[in-house]
């Protein structure tokens, strides 16, 4: 991933101010704690006496540093012991004197090592397609949200089958995608009208697989097939669309809002194709969503596109009444 030095700037600030917030939280903590329990502020002092003491140990040439390394190993371990037992007898969670990190694996660094975590490349896709308004959006539309309420228990006479019903069995199939995601390669295709609430299980989807430390691109047909083209044709700022293709052909989760609303021309459906295929052959899960019906396929799309897709992805129709509306009227 190339990355532009002030994108670069930017995000290491963001994990220094997120190191800065926790250090703060942590400092916080332990006052409380040391007010409380003044017996833990004593056991925090001996716990650094040891490490001072460590560090003489390893100057000291009269002392066999494996001996004494081994005493005081114990004496930490000791001291950290009655800590824990200090805080639970206070009825606090053992782990209440650690600091808490939005990212585990990498502390709030970026870095394991001298790798980018997971959550670096994540910042790095949220900076260059100005994700970061669609994790707002995240915090009010994911699984803990969603409501069945705007699904009709009435048997749908085209479908055989009550709205309600079917976003159930949707709901759980997403579910599953999301617990095996990773584990299982599988893909999905959500259609139906418009206003049924294919963006919102999309969203709900993103966001658990975001939780789960994976990247993922959220775009729109037509923003997708805009960056194929700046990167093919060499408009402004070839190196950088360059790259976003990239991404966007290798990224651990991507998802395509609104296929089928942008201008197809042979061109189009050559990087579709071709943006499909690459993700199938390296086993990258793509979700769709469009409005198209499946018969509508082959009026807009190539023969070869329109059985990649319906041959490896789960086709997953919703339907009901338009939410939006009924949103603006309750
Ligand atoms: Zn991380």
């Amino acid at each position: 991933m190339n990355l532009q030095t002030n994108h670069y700037k930017k995000i290491m600030r963001q994990y220094e101010e997120k190191q800065l917030k926790n250090q703060h939280k942590f400092n916080q903590k332990k006052e409380k704690v040391y007010r409380a329990i003044p017996e833990i502020k004593k056991i925090d002092e001996a716990i650094s006496q040891t490490s001072i003491a460590i560090a003489k140990v390893l100057i000291n040439e009269n002392l066999d540093p494996q001996v004494e390394m081994a005493r005081l190993k114990e004496k930490n371990l000791e001291l950290s012991m009655k800590k824990i037992e200090l805080l639970h007898t206070n009825g606090l969670p053992k782990d209440y004197l650690q600091k808490t990190y939005e990212c585990h694996k990498c502390r709030d660094t970026g870095f394991i090592k001298d790798q980018k975590c997971s959550c670096f490349k994540q910042a790095i896709i949220d900076l260059a397609y100005e994700q970061s308004n669609i994790k707002n959006i995240l915090e009010y539309e994911n699984f803990n949200t969603f409501s069945f309420d705007y699904y009709s228990n009435e048997i749908d006479k085209e479908n055989n089958l009550s709205p309600y019903d079917n976003i159930k069995s949707i709901y759980n199939y997403c579910t599953n995608f999301v617990s095996q995601f990773g584990k299982e390669f599988s893909n999905i295709i959500f259609y139906g009208n418009a206003g049924v609430g294919k963006t919102f299980l999309s969203n709900c989807i993103a966001k658990s697989i975001l939780d789960k430390g994976f990247n993922v691109i959220y775009l729109s047909a037509f923003q997708i097939f805009e960056i194929f083209e700046r990167s093919k044709f060499r408009k402004d700022d070839a190196a950088y669309y360059d790259d976003m293709s990239e991404n966007i052909l290798s990224c651990d989760l991507l998802i395509v809002d609104d296929l089928g609303t942008e201008f197809s021309t042979s061109f189009t459906n050559a990087q579709l194709f071709n943006c499909l295929n690459t993700r199938l052959i390296n086993e990258k899960p793509t979700i769709i969503s469009t409005n198209l019906k499946p018969s509508d396929w082959s009026n807009q799309y190539s023969n070869r596109i329109v059985s990649r897709i319906f041959g490896n992805y789960e086709p997953l129709k919703v339907f009901g009444e338009d939410i939006r509306i009924k949103k603006a009227f309750n």
